[in-house]
C-alpha cells in the first residue's frame, strides 16, 4: 500500500459527505454565511426541490475580489484565527468548510462586491485541483450564491435525493426555523419562480409576534404566552403554550441557543420535565423558546453540521431552564385556562 495525499476535489468530496446531506443543508450553510455577514435581506430561489437550483442572494459585507479564492478553499475563514474564538463563538459559522464542501459536489458561482469595490466578481471553482477562475460581474453590495446541478458528480449522494416536494419541505422548514432566530431580517423564499414565503423585518412585540403566527400558525400564536425569566449570565425567553391547549394541530418545537438552531437533547429534556405529567400521551409541548448565555459556556464544535452544543454547566442550565418554565407554566394555569385549539 502507498499513502497518498487525496486530491483537494476528493478531500472536499469527503467533507462534504458529513455537512451536505441533501438541497437543504446547502441553503443551512448559504444562510448562516450571510447572517454572518450581517445581511438584512436574504432571497433565496430554488428550482426542482434545490436539486436543479439553490441561489442565496443577501445585502451583507460581501467578499473582496482578493479573497474571492479563499473563500471557496478548504479551512479558510474569516470568522476565527486561534484557539480563544473558537471557545467563544458568535458566529453561526467557523469551520470554513461549506463553500469548498459544497462546491465539489455542484456546479458553484460565487458572485460579490463589498461596499468599498466599485465593480463586482465572480468566481467558480471547477476540476479535480478546484482551480478557481475569477472573472467581473454585475451584482449590488453583497453576495450570491448559485449552486446548480447539486450531487451531479457524486451518483451515490444524487441516488439519495428524494421528491421535489419532499426536498423542498425541508428547505422551507429551515427556512421558518431561520427567520424564528433572526426577527430583524427580511427573508424572501421562492421555488419554480413562485413565492412561498415573504417575511419582511420584524422590530416591534407586535410585528415578531405576527411572524411567529405567520411560521407556526394562527391557533399557536393565539394560545403561546410570551415568557421571560434570567438566572445570572442565563436567560430564556419566547413563547409557551399551556398544557391544556397543547394540541396535536399546534406542531410548534423550536429552541435555539444564544441564535443558533437546535434540537438539543438537554434543552428537550427541560422543557418535556417542566411539562411534568400535566400532558397526555398524545399531547406533545409546543413553543418558541430562546436561550442566551454567554458564549464562553458552550461548545458549539461538537458536529460538524453544528446540530449540537455541550453546555459547560449543563447541571446548571438545565434546572434552570425547569424551573424557569414550570413557573411560567404554574402562571398561566392559574391565569383562566385558554380555550383548547379548534
Ligand atoms: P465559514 O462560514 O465556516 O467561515 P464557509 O466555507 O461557509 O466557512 O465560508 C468561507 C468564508 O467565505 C467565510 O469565512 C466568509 O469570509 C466568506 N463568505 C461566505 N459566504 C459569504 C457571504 N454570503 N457574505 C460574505 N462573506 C461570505
Ligand atoms: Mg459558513
Amino acid at each position: 500500500m502507498t499513502i497518498r495525499i487525496l486530491p483537494p476535489q476528493l478531500a472536499n468530496q469527503i467533507a462534504a459527505g458529513e455537512v451536505v446531506e441533501r438541497p437543504a443543508s446547502v441553503v443551512k450553510e448559504l444562510v448562516e454565511n450571510s447572517l454572518d455577514a450581517g445581511a438584512d435581506q436574504i432571497d433565496i430561489d430554488i428550482d426542482k426541490g434545490g436539486s436543479k437550483l439553490i441561489r442565496v442572494r443577501d445585502n451583507g459585507s460581501g467578499i473582496a475580489e482578493q479573497e474571492l479564492v479563499l473563500a471557496l478553499s478548504r479551512h479558510a475563514t474569516s470568522k476565527i484565527t486561534n484557539l480563544t474564538d473558537l471557545e467563544a463563538i458568535t458566529s453561526l459559522g467557523f469551520r470554513g468548510e461549506a463553500l469548498a464542501s459544497i462546491s465539489s459536489v455542484s456546479r458553484l458561482t460565487l458572485t460579490s462586491r463589498t461596499a468599498e469595490q466599485d465593480a463586482a466578481w465572480q468566481a467558480n471553482a471547477e476540476g479535480r485541483d478546484m482551480q478557481v477562475t475569477v472573472k467581473p460581474a454585475a451584482h449590488p453590495v453583497g453576495t450570491s450564491i448559485e449552486v446548480l446541478d447539486l450531487f451531479f458528480n457524486t451518483p451515490a449522494r444524487r441516488k439519495f435525493l428524494r421528491t421535489d416536494k419532499t426536498e423542498f419541505g425541508h428547505i422551507d422548514e429551515l427556512i421558518k426555523r431561520l427567520a424564528l432566530s433572526r426577527y430583524d431580517v427580511s427573508w424572501q423564499l421562492n421555488h419554480n419562480g413562485q413565492t412561498v414565503r415573504r417575511l419582511k423585518a420584524a422590530t416591534t412585540d407586535e410585528q415578531r409576534h405576527k411572524r411567529v403566527a405567520a411560521l407556526c400558525g394562527r391557533a399557536f400564536a393565539e394560545q403561546a404566552a410570551f415568557i421571560e425569566n434570567q438566572y445570572g449570565e442565563v436567560k430564556i425567553w419566547g413563547w409557551l403554550v399551556h398544557p391544556a391547549a397543547c394540541s396535536a394541530s399546534l406542531q410548534c418545537q423550536y429552541s435555539y441557543v444564544n441564535g443558533r438552531m437546535m434540537r438539543d437533547k438537554l434543552l428537550n429534556h427541560a422543557i418535556r420535565q417542566a411539562y411534568g405529567d400535566s400532558l397526555t400521551a398524545e399531547q406533545q409541548p409546543a413553543f418558541v423558546l430562546y436561550l442566551e448565555l454567554d458564549p464562553h459556556q458552550v461548545d458549539v464544535n461538537v458536529h460538524p453540521a453544528k446540530h449540537e452544543v455541550r453546555f459547560h454547566q449543563a447541571r446548571l442550565v438545565h434546572d434552570f431552564v425547569v424551573s424557569a418554565l414550570s413557573d411560567a407554566l404554574r402562571q398561566l394555569q392559574s391565569a383562566a385556562p385558554p380555550l383548547p385549539a379548534a
